[in-house]
């Protein structure tokens, strides 16, 4: 783990509602130095080897997707919150740790890859990751494995999935 990460996620209790400890990670954003360090740690993982192509989830994912795919040029797409895309989408629904949501991701945009590696700041019931990641079954498409910076392990999102799950701290 990067060396003073943990310090730069301030926990919000009873945000967005009451029970909820929300860990905003994006204090981080002001230590470009750590942030750097960050990427490169999750970028040196086999997951995004044996991925075509990124799959950045929305809104914080796009944070972390861009910059590794930056970082390793490698092509990133993107899953975004409900109308938000245009064109011709695949739209499916969740369970959060909070309430209901749903995805949608556009068609064309996954066209020419076979395999995606997904990125997003933080792993908690794995309501949101399974989401993504079925879609792009649906559409016979693999997923080389999960990359994120925090997981709530207390929560064992990673059991849900049969890809590997890669975190920069786990709380
Ligand atoms: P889940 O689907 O339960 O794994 O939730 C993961 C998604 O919800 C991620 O996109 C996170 O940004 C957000 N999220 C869920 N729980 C938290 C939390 N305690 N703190 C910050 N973000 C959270």
């Amino acid at each position: 783990m990067p060396k003073h990460l943990k310090k730069l996620i301030n926990d919000h209790i009873d945000f967005p509602i009451k029970g909820i400890v929300f860990k905003d990670i994006l204090p981080l954003l002001q230590h470009p130095e750590i942030f750097t360090k960050v990427i490169e740690e999750m970028s040196v993982s086999p997951i995004f080897k044996n991925a075509d192509a990124i799959l950045a989830i929305d809104a914080r994912g796009f944070i972390f997707g861009t910059a590794i795919s930056l970082f390793l040029s490698k092509p990133m797409v993107v899953a975004r919150k409900p109308g938000k895309l245009p064109g011709d989408l695949i739209e499916k629904s969740y369970d959060l740790e909070y309430g209901k949501n749903s995805l949608a991701i556009q068609k064309d945009s996954i066209k020419k890859y076979k395999s995606f590696a997904i990125v997003d700041d933080l792993l908690a019931t794995g309501g949101t990751v399974k989401c993504v990641s079925e879609m792009l079954k649906e559409f016979k498409k693999e997923v080389s494995g999960l990359s994120v910076v925090i997981e709530l392990k207390e929560l064992q999102g990673r059991d849900k999935f049969n890809f590997p799950v890669e975190s920069q701290l786990l709380i």
